[in-house]
């Protein structure tokens, strides 16, 4: 029987839905929730994800705050951006578009949000919660996955997941919170020198690794749960995942489509993340 098909899409316009009342309440108080998103340069893929992120708020009902800054800017001027939005009680939420063009040092930027507006959920405070099992923004991606396996309604508690990505963005919450969630967590990445035998043990693969066809289906235990969070391009310029899909799906039991799985979970989860800022802020 060929895998079910873990959908992101449909998941992710349910749980955008289910802001709906949240966002209702909020305003009642007089909050909007506030999302601010800086882009630095002139990347177009960078540009494409930030368009996205900003009209996700606004068919949400979330406020989005735009800049679009010179890749020139100087570091402390963009410091100082960062904390004039900490200090803006409209803004729940900030998020630096990553990659920042050189010589800007992202992970610098990311520290200088305040932990409680790191909707992103990057900042060391809340990677280190999530490390601890205590997490208070959970990094967006992760979280989606997490959510797309409570609606096929797979319990993590006593399998084996394999995560394939040692990634600070990806890789390693992911881990985290499986492990959280009572897996068994192996962390596989580019010096793992037989990934197929990790893989054939794993009832979760979470692939991250951004290698276009590299989990095949002989690396698969039949009937796991596959779910595919890279994204690469094709020769003809269409977006592939790290899994084979048509081959991984005849051994798999749930799989999880590129485009349509992974991705469309990302943003709802900041979307998410923000509502959450909201309410924090508003109690
Ligand atoms: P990254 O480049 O920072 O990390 C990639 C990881 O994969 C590294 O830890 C590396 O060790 C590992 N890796 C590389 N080749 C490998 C191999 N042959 N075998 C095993 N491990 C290998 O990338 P990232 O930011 O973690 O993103 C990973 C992928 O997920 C990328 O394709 C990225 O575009 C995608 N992504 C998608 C979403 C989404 O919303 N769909 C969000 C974030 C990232």
């Amino acid at each position: 029987m060929p895998a079910q098909i873990i959908d992101g899409k449909a998941l992710a316009a349910r749980l955008r839905a289910e802001l709906a009342p949240r966002i209702a309440a909020l305003r009642t108080r007089g909050v909007q929730p506030g999302l601010a998103v800086i882009l630095v340069g002139d990347d177009p893929a960078s540009a494409v994800y930030v368009r996205n992120k900003v009209k996700a708020c606004e068919d949400t009902g979330i406020r989005s705050f735009f800049e679009h800054l010179p890749a020139g800017i100087g570091e402390a001027e963009l410091l100082a951006r960062v904390r004039r939005l900490n200090q803006d009680p409209a803004v729940h939420g900030i998020l630096v578009q990553m990659p920042l063009p050189r010589p800007l040092d992202g992970q610098k930027v990311v520290e200088a949000i305040a932990f409680d507006k790191d909707v992103d959920g990057l900042h060391a405070t809340n990677a280190g919660l999530t490390l601890m099992g205590r997490p208070h923004f959970r990094s967006c991606t992760p979280y989606g996955v997490m959510k797309m396996l409570e609606s096929i309604g797979v319990n993590p508690a006593g399998k084996h997941a394999v995560v394939i990505g040692r990634s600070n963005m990806v890789g390693k919450p992911m881990a985290m919170l499986l492990l959280a969630a009572h897996a068994t967590v192996t962390i596989c990445h580019s010096a793992t020198p037989d990934l197929g035998a990790l893989l054939r043990q794993a009832d979760i693969v979470v692939a991250a690794a951004g290698r276009r066809g590299l989990v095949t289906a002989e690396m698969i235990k039949p009937g796991a749960v596959v779910i595919d969070v890279g994204t690469n391009k094709t020769p003809e310029g269409k977006l592939a995942g790290d899994v084979d899909f048509a081959g991984v799906s005849r051994v798999a039991g749930w799989i999880s489509p590129v485009p349509g799985g992974v991705g469309p979970m990302t943003i709802t989860m900041l979307l998410v993340n923000t509502v959450e800022a909201a309410e924090r802020a508003a109690t």
